[in-house]
């Protein structure tokens, strides 16, 4: 049977991606929206890809082909260019890939769905030219402004979405377009498989009056662990004034969980120390659950009735997601977010009898440096202790207070017993916890920045 004519021995392909700008300087922007800035998606801090793991494979095969050894690759670090006509873009050029003769068609897998565990969604899949050296142009875009992009930039057409074209001149260049619905197709969302794999059920306990925690702070079970535990754990509820009273979850479905684990959790209280049983996946739930269907950028309330604490995306918190996309809901933003981030905020919140908790954003395309992008960032933007009444914003007065110690306010002692129960957390990157205070970076100066572990 004949074979493909390979007249170029070697093939390379270089990969170059070129990162959102801000909508604010973005004339495009403007020539669409006007002044009207309840469209902005691109805010803060740009998007760049530094450090982004990215795979590429035969589309054929499912093989990978680069890198060679080891798991994935990630992004190198940044250039810039204003090139565009649409304001300062981060730029990140790959290394030229040696493409193997037996290959016709590759393509990439990015961000989280670069993990062996994933890897669902082939991002531009494409033949291969017999040519020496292929270059291919990757746009970061807003869905809406593809139009004024191509115009301005003397491009022939607007590639369908997750496909390269050729670029009129100079030869052996291609383009294509990120936008943030292809994002959304990227980036994986999580299953109850997943909840259950990264977020096993467990034992947490606090001090049952608000203070001082109790050793050891969190003790993790494999669920066949709760039976006994739970049999004993039925006890009436206690009449402190942190005793569990909201009610109970009736668990997920029998499917997915095994029926033991989403049997009633109730608190044990001994001595001074409360302990709860908290099966994960019936916990986030209620989060997972919320925003389906909807685009809107009101704030986003949800009940955690297992633990008694209210959380609330504020009002934008997911415009990131919603506005560089045509198509992307509240709800799948929301499930691309890890919910080792979640847990990790509950858990803590929980143990410092912190009742509400509000966040400015989960997962996001198309801002910012990757952890959001992957999935892997929580940002807290206030807290409420309703019994000790203490309601605090996590901001802080300017560049004065920037890696400074917490504020000596209730609030601020608060926030630092918050700060230390993350970084000790099973469930994050430790260090990686940013605040306005304690542990600033660039633009922690509004928010309380969580990194999940990854995968
Ligand atoms: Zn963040």
């Amino acid at each position: 049977m004949p074979t493909q004519q390979v007249t170029v021995t070697d093939r390379l392909v270089s990969f170059v991606f070129y990162c959102a700008p801000l909508d604010r300087y973005n004339g495009m922007y403007s020539d669409l929206h006007g002044l009207d800035t309840s469209k902005y998606g691109v805010t803060d801090s740009a998007s760049y890809l530094t450090r982004l793991p990215f795979v590429v494979v035969d589309v054929d095969t499912k093989k990978v082909i680069y890198p060679t050894s080891g798991a994935y690759k990630e992004f190198p670090g940044r250039t810039y260019t204003s090139a565009l006509h649409d304001g300062k873009r981060s730029v990140h050029s790959l290394d030229a890939i040696h493409i193997p003769d037996e290959v016709k068609r590759i393509a990439l897998h990015i961000a989280n769905d670069a993990f062996r565990y994933h890897r669902n969604f082939q991002l531009y899949p494409w033949t291969v030219p017999d040519a020496a050296h292929s270059k291919i142009h990757i746009f970061e875009l807003r869905s809406d402004v593809q139009n004024k992009f191509i115009e301005k930039n003397n491009l022939p057409s607007i590639p369908s979405e997750n496909t390269l074209v050729v670029k009129s001149a100079p030869t052996n260049e291609y383009y294509g377009f990120l936008t943030g619905d292809l994002w959304r197709k990227v980036s994986h969302e999580y299953t109850d498989a997943d909840i259950s794999r990264l977020c096993p059920s467990g034992t947490i306990s606090r001090n049952a009056l608000a203070g001082d925690m109790p050793h050891p702070q969190v003790a993790a079970h494999p669920s066949h662990a709760l039976v006994p535990a739970m049999t004993n754990a039925v006890t009436p509820h206690s009449d402190g004034p942190h005793a569990y009273v909201g009610p109970v979850l009736g668990g997920s479905s029998p499917a997915s969980v095994p029926a033991v684990v989403s049997a009633p959790a109730l608190p044990q209280v001994t001595g001074s120390v409360e302990t709860i049983a908290v099966d994960w996946l019936a916990t986030l739930a209620p989060i997972y659950a919320a925003g389906a269907g909807s685009r809107s950028m009101a704030p986003l309330t949800v009940e955690i009735p297992t633990l008694g604490i209210t959380l609330t995306f504020i009002g934008r918190a997911l415009a990131n997601a919603i506005n560089t996309s045509d198509n992307t809901t509240i709800q799948q933003a929301i499930k691309r977010t890890s919910p080792r981030t979640f847990a990790a905020a509950l858990k803590a919140a929980w143990r410092l009898h912190i009742d509400k908790l509000s966040l400015s954003s989960s997962w996001r395309p198309m801002l910012g440096s990757r952890l959001h992008k992957m999935g892997d960032g929580l940002d807290v933007t206030s807290f409420e202790d309703s019994l000790e009444h203490i309601d605090f914003t996590i901001h802080n007065h300017g560049a004065g207070d920037r890696n400074l110690p917490f504020p000596t306010s209730s609030g601020g002692q608060k926030l630092a017993k918050l700060y230390a129960e993350l970084n000790r957390d099973s469930e994050t990157l430790h260090g990686a916890i940013y605040t306005p205070w304690l542990n600033w970076v660039e633009p922690h100066d509004t928010h309380m920045h969580i990194t999940a572990k990854g995968e």
